[in-house]
């Protein structure tokens, strides 16, 4: 029987890497997307891997969207909460609109996501469910009062849906990277990266997509069943909890 993942985001950066690595362990992948048609495209041509666009900041939307991912592929398994956004400035800057759109998309798509296939999971007794938060909900950053509470609202979302579902065979998780070399992270100068960024990680080097995926693949495993409500840090050494 063909093993179901869905991963948020899927298409481009963290994301993209998580699909391609659950992939290869033999499941059968939707990749969620917002608006990026283009890269959208390139990823599905290069990997087999259908693409689905909706936004996961809408309820119905993730509703209708995980309908059709389960009525042409079959049940969920697998879900990663990976879609985020940043929407940078100080908080005395910050306009409603910056707010919650990064509370909307890092947060309010957990629920959206979740909710439409806690159920099935709970009555089949299996499921995996991976949220990637950030460092920076960890311990703040400035210009991201928006994206650090989101972020750490993830965690706790993880704690609590954890306890929940433990003696379902449900298993719930939380990972926070730290810098990851994307998109999200080629935005910004290459001089603030020089000197802001890479001397505060001291492993000297930012992370690449494929290490947080892999930590993905463990978590998903059978043999991972005991590790829920968990808190990962893949940082590099530059936040240590
Ligand atoms: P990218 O910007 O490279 O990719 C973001 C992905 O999310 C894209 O596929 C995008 O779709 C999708 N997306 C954004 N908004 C929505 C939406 N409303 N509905 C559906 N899909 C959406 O991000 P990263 O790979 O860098 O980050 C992935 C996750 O990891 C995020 O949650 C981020 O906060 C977190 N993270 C990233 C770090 C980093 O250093 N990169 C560090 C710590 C955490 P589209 O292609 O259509 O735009």
């Amino acid at each position: 029987m063909t093993k179901v993942a869905v991963v948020t985001g899927g298409t481009r950066g963290i994301g993209k890497a998580v699909s391609i690595a659950l992939q290869q362990q033999g499941y059968t992948v939707a990749a969620v997307y917002a608006s990026n048609d283009c890269a959208a495209r390139q990823f599905s041509y290069e990997t087999g891997i259908k693409a689905y666009k909706w936004d996961v900041t809408d309820f119905n939307a993730c509703q209708r969207g995980l309908n059709q991912v389960m009525a042409q592929l079959g049940e969920v398994e697998v879900l990663v909460n990976n879609a985020g956004i940043t929407r940078d400035t100080m908080f005395h800057k910050m306009t409603p609109e910056q707010w919650h759109a990064v509370i909307n998309t890092n947060l309010n798509s957990l629920f959206n996501m979740c909710r439409p296939v806690i159920e099935g999971m709970r009555a089949r007794g299996f499921g995996r469910i991976i949220n990637i938060s950030s460092i920076n909900g960890q311990k703040g950053q400035l210009g991201q009062t928006n994206y650090s509470a989101a972020k750490a609202g993830d965690i706790g979302f993880t704690k609590a849906l954890a306890l929940e579902n433990a003696s379902k065979g449900i298993t719930v998780n939380v990972l926070c990277p730290g810098y990851v070399e994307t998109d999200m992270v080629k935005s910004m100068s290459q001089e603030v990266v020089n000197t802001k960024i890479l001397p505060n990680i001291p492993a000297g080097r930012l992370a690449q997509p494929e290490e947080i995926a892999r930590c993905v693949l463990f978590l998903v495993s059978v043999d991972a069943g005991f590790i829920t409500g968990s808190t990962i840090s893949i940082n590099g050494g530059q936040y240590l909890v």
